[in-house]
């Protein structure tokens, strides 16, 4: 049945990204239609009761990369946006140390100080050499990508500007830079720090997303595209969304809908209509799971390109070559999600009681040895035994995620491989999965298997399925060099166009990539608006 409305734009997909691409739209005129396969918005940007009376971030569950200009143009304080303050990593250690890292400067500098003198005046270097490269990258968070083969002057000026920027660094700057874009995080890291566990930790946010190791090239730079947040001007430091990161996707939705936007949940999308006229195609609308067709000059997509390209375009409308690149595009899931509802707090042996400690992150990753190791099994297609673990528990922080005197634990593992050696699946290995990151858990914070009322596991496996992520990647695609700026997600298809007329993307699979951030959504906006087609 078609319907009797036509569009000017139809966005597919209520992630967050999606939901920026239609309130910026909406907000230039435009007459938007969002449609989200679930029934909650948000797409990996979610809050959900997932057992009664507790509301978790399923997937994601902090934030600190959202654009400061998406927070400003969008207003989103006002539609509810709070941003509650995370603070510091809190690393237990196996010997009954341990490492504290918060935002105070003098009591960070003392503790690193405690494990190496050494360190704690590197730390400092370190940071400040860290700020340089943030300041170079930021901008290029904001730019639509250039591309290096053509000669439109419009190009070469994006490159020149870069070139620019990377000439304006110093010396030492400039080594950083390079050392970033082709290090592993573990060798960038022994550059400057000596004490394990702080190496351990500080590489984590390497691999983030990526199916590499601590050691594996090319890591360093995604520690540079997770350290990114915590000098952002709009909040300085990674925090909670008061009511979880749902509440994010909730305002940028509050915010397109007072521009006018409609916004339908639980209407999946199988076909993007497309029109032959002449040697290329237009796409002129989409058809619904149901059968129902909605027509709309300009069809911007949040999803990945293989669910985009290869399962919304009937085959035979894209060049092979373009189809090439879509197939190469790297997914490789490797990360779940075991989220707890608690009926106390885990008691840690190395800091018994309920600290300040709790209220930040604490993480699991004791020595670099440890988070290799976690690795190697991952290569070989099993989950990790003793995984590197990412915990917070937002109810000390925002209470009304739980009811009174319970909490909820969100811990983010790796590895969990999408890919499991033959013999695994995912369907009986979940649980087995979710008791690897209790028992490793239990060793640092003996009570927790007490004090665990719920669990859910939230596998590679059900992250495609539920959350629609390819392979269960979590930020629709590997954040890997070859995959970055006007490689993402297909070399000369950067800039948030396709082969197919009035077919945008919009979601993390496109520049500048995954996380809480809203830039994909925002760039492709401007690029529709630019492009007049709507
Ligand atoms: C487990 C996990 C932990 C993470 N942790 C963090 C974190 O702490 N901080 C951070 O900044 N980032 C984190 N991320 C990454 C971040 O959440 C994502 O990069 C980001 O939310 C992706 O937003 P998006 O809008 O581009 O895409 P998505 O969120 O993937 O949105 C795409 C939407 O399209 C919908 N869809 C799919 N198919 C169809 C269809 N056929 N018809 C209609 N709709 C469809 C999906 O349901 C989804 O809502 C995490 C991700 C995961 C999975």
């Amino acid at each position: 049945m078609a319907d009797s409305s036509k569009y000017d734009v139809i966005v597919v997909g209520g992630g967050h990204n999606g939901l920026v691409n239609a309130a910026y739209l909406a907000k230039a005129g435009k007459k938007v239609l969002v449609l989200e396969r679930r029934h909650v918005l948000g797409g990996a940007a979610c809050t959900e009761e997932v057992f009664p009376g507790f509301k978790f971030s399923v997937c994601s569950y902090v934030v600190s990369l959202l654009r400061p200009e998406i927070i400003r143009d969008l207003d989103l304080p006002r539609h509810g946006l709070e941003i509650l303050p995370l603070d510091g990593t809190f690393t237990p250690m196996p010997n009954g140390d341990h490492l504290w890292r918060v935002n105070d400067h003098g009591k960070t500098h003392r503790e690193i100080a405690r494990h190496s003198r050494v360190d704690a005046e590197a730390y400092d270097e370190f940071g400040k050499a860290m700020q340089a490269m943030c300041r170079f990258v930021k901008p290029i968070l904001s730019m639509i990508p250039p591309d290096p083969a053509t000669l439109n002057p419009k190009e070469l000026m994006k490159l020149l500007f870069i070139g620019r920027r990377f000439q304006g660094m110093s010396s030492e700057d400039k080594y950083n830079q390079v050392q970033l874009m082709t290090m592993s995080a573990i060798d960038f890291l022994d550059q400057w720090f000596e004490t394990d566990v702080l190496k351990a930790t500080m590489s984590a946010s390497g691999i983030i997303g990526t199916f590499l190791g601590v050691r594996s090239p090319g890591t360093a730079y995604v520690l540079l595209h997770h350290y990114m947040g915590e000098i952002d001007g709009a909040f300085r430091a990674w925090g909670f969304a008061r009511g979880g990161t749902g509440a994010i996707s909730n305002a940028i939705a509050d915010a397109a809908r007072e521009a006018g936007a409609e916004i339908r949940t639980e209407t999946p999308i199988a076909k993007i209509l497309v029109k032959n006229d002449g040697k290329s195609g237009r796409a002129i609308g989409v058809v619904l799971n149901n059968g129902d067709e909605i027509y709309a000059d300009v069809v911007s997509s949040s999803v990945d390109p293989r669910l985009t390209f290869t399962k919304m375009i009937e085959p035979g409308n894209l060049p092979e070559e373009f189809m090439e690149g879509v197939k190469r595009y790297k997914f490789r899931g490797s990360s779940g999600k075991v989220n707890m509802a608690l009926d106390g707090l885990p008691d840690f042996k190395c800091m018994p009681g309920a600290g300040a400690h709790l209220r930040g992150a604490m993480s699991i990753s004791p020595s670099v040895e440890y988070m290799e190791k976690a690795y190697d099994e991952a290569k070989y297609g099993h989950w990790s035994s003793h995984p590197y673990i990412d915990m917070v528990i937002p109810t000390l922080t925002d209470t009304s995620l739980a009811p009174p005197g319970k909490h909820i634990l969100s811990c983010f593992v790796q590895y969990a491989p999408y890919k499991l050696a033959p013999g695994l699946d995912w369907d009986t290995e979940k649980e087995n999965f979710g008791d690897a990151v209790v028992n490793t858990i239990s060793e640092y914070a003996p009570n927790i298997k007490n004090i665990i009322l719920h669990r859910q596991v939230v596998t590679p496996l059900d992250l495609e399925r539920e959350w629609g992520l390819t392979e269960g990647n979590i930020f629709q695609g590997e954040l890997s060099l070859e995959q970055l700026f006007f490689l993402r997600p297909v070399a000369g298809w950067a800039q948030f166009r396709s082969p197919i007329k009035n077919l945008y993307m919009c979601g993390s699979a496109t520049h500048p990539g995954g996380g809480i951030m809203g830039a994909p959504g925002r760039l492709a906006a401007l690029e529709i608006l630019k492009d007049g087609g709507a």
